[in-house]
């Protein structure tokens, strides 16, 4: 089998009301979507999504012509390609979808299928006061989640723990409760000052009390040291890594024990090929694998596909927080959202590849750019 094209194209939805994500400044009026879709001369596709193909353009040449099964050689460009221009690990997640179809399996009996099933957590992404959080998370534990996670980013952080003392009063036992403090990165434009270990220290001493499950990006995304001190100095578990896509970063976290659990996203931090050898690492050193998923649906599918095949972790992040953040506004290209089960679990099906299927019409209504790459048809 042979790759013999490669098409990108972008797909862009209006956000009415906007989306006013914690981690970011500003407002999200849209969202975005853009596809790579790997065309083979057996007529079999693979598509993979969830970052924007920053930097592929003049690498095609690459990838046309070669086999879609290389994929450690296919990984290694891509990681070359991450070094000097930008991140094309969707491309990665296409692969996995096209072995899949080829061999008529779902990517997570490929990658091991240690199980078929993994809980979800709900993930919220805004700011709101303790009162409409605490109702939401009661929403939660009717709709069959068993634990959820909770954004930081008012301007006194005591305000914040406010809102976990509510929740945790609000749902008893009934939610293992996870803390985002979004302090690892910044978007371009936000110049604001982040904590130190000090500070982290005593929002973890918080939140110990409210026997938070995990306390995630407390501290810059590379300062390995100091999450190390903090992890302790503290009972809660660390999380973090959710950017970090070199492999040299998690073997020194690994070393310094920097955190209890591990996240790089397989669509924005190196692939599914990648993030496997990156999990088995961080398993075998005694932490826990629990990828970010927030991208879209088909990068949160690529990281459930793994999760279920390899985890130890009992929960993987489900983007969710109505009414702002919901399956329609995040996965306007599927013809089925992804979504968890009544129970607040995925269970995967045994479609080949990943296991969705596009919208055809949707693509055609949200569609504001392309480029195809290779022989024409
Ligand atoms: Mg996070």
């Amino acid at each position: 089998m042979k790759i013999t094209s490669i098409e990108v194209k972008q797909y862009v939805k209006e956000l009415d009301p906007p989306f006013k994500a914690a981690w970011d400044p500003k407002p999200r009026k849209k969202f975005a979507s853009t596809l790579v879709y790997v065309h083979t001369d057996e007529g079999i596709t693979g598509v993979g999504s969830g970052d924007l193909m920053t930097g592929f353009e003049g690498h095609e040449h690459l990838f046309i012509g070669q086999d879609p099964f290389a994929i450690e050689r296919h990984s290694q460009v891509l990681d070359n390609i991450d070094f000097h221009y930008g991140r094309c690990w969707p491309l990665d997640i296409a692969l996995w979808d096209l072995i899949g179809k080829a061999t008529g399996q779902p990517v997570y009996k490929l990658l091991g299928a240690k199980s078929n099933k993994i809980n979800a957590y709900a993930s919220t992404g805004e700011i709101v006061t303790p009162d409409v959080r605490a109702e939401r998370a009661k929403q939660f534990v009717e709709d069959g989640y068993k634990a959820m996670k909770i954004r930081f980013h008012h301007e006194d952080v005591r305000d914040d723990i406010s809102v976990v003392e509510e929740v945790r009063k609000a749902v008893g036992d009934q939610l293992d409760i996870m803390v985002d403090a979004n302090q690892g990165w910044k978007m371009p434009w936000d110049t604001e000052r982040t904590w130190d270990l000090k500070q982290a220290v005593q929002v973890a001493r918080e939140l110990e009390k409210l026997n938070v499950y995990w306390l995630e990006e407390p501290l810059p995304a590379h300062d390995f040291k100091n999450m190390a001190k903090l992890r302790e100095m503290t009972n809660i578990r660390i999380a973090g890594g959710e950017m970090n896509r070199r492999w040299p970063d998690f073997r020194e976290m690994t070393n310094q024990g920097s955190l209890d659990v591990y996240q790089p996203d397989v669509a924005l931090a190196g692939g599914i090929t990648k993030v496997k050898k990156i999990a088995d690492l961080v398993q075998s050193s005694g932490h826990m694998f629990s990828p970010h998923t927030w991208s879209n649906g088909i990068g949160l599918l690529a990281n459930l596909h793994l999760s279920v095949a390899i985890s130890d972790c009992p929960y993987i992040e489900f983007p969710y927080d109505p009414p702002v953040w919901t399956p329609d506004r995040r996965d306007y290209v599927l013809k089925e959202f992804i979504q968890p089960n009544e129970n607040g679990e995925f269970i995967m099906s045994d479609k080949p590849g990943l296991g969705f299927e596009l919208d055809e019409e949707a693509l055609r209504q949200y569609e504001v750019g392309s480029a195809y790459f290779g022989e024409k048809e």
